[in-house]
């Protein structure tokens, strides 16, 4: 199995990427479906986060209510350390689970929008981190429906460009058109990933 670790800030493209790698023949495990998935009505994981935070981060039909959530967490270093401690071995199982039944020659991409701010470098063959230039990703998100000034937020509360640089084995630069996206994308693919599975 070959693993490759995505990464890139909010609207850089990781998603279009990880689209791009599956018309491959990837198998894609999104980290932050798996992220709300293990907080599902029922999960163990809700009822972690419900005793850690209480009944106020439930909506009246019992779901988690983000919002309510992201508020207690935001400017709150501590309780966001205790929410990622629930979450994040949660993630890690699950993708674990997702990827044990593949064959060995596979290709798995994860697409991890935190992998740099939580240290996952080193769990990944190859790390390929997405960029843009942040002007190019704020319109973006604003297309997506974010507000401007939502989306800078997110941005500036990310790694850096160099930070993940840092860790990044091949760098895609996606502040061009879908097409040099997917010419990168191709290429990377002929060149690491091809040789890489022998
Ligand atoms: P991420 O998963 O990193 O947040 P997405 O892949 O969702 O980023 O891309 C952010 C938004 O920008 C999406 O609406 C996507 O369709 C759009 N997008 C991605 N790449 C391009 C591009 N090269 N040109 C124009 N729009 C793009």
């Amino acid at each position: 199995m070959l693993r490759i670790g995505l990464t890139g800030g909010i609207g850089s493209g990781k998603s279009t990427v990880s689209t791009l790698l599956a018309a491959r023949g990837a198998t894609v495990v999104d980290a932050d479906r798996i992220a709300r998935e293990v907080l599902e009505p029922g999960t163990p994981g809700l009822d972690a986060v419900v005793a850690e935070f209480g009944g106020g981060v439930l909506t009246d039909a019992g779901a988690l209510d983000r919002p309510a959530l992201a508020a207690v967490v935001f400017a709150d270093d501590a309780a966001r350390a205790r929410l990622d401690a629930i979450v994040h071995p949660l993630v890690r199982a699950r993708s674990a689970e997702l990827v044990a039944d593949v064959p060995a020659d596979a290709v798995v991409v994860n697409d991890v929008p935190l992998l740099v701010e939580t240290g996952q470098a080193g769990s990944y063959d190859l790390v390929v981190v997405v960029e843009a230039d942040p002007e190019v990703r704020v319109a973006r998100l604003v297309t997506r429906g974010l507000t401007e000034a939502d989306a800078r937020a997110r941005i500036a509360a990310q790694a850096t460009d160099e930070q993940r640089r840092a860790v990044a084995d091949v760098v895609l630069d996606n502040s061009g058109t879908r097409e040099q996206l997917a010419e990168q994308v191709e290429r990377f693919w002929e060149e690491r990933v091809v040789p890489a599975l022998g």
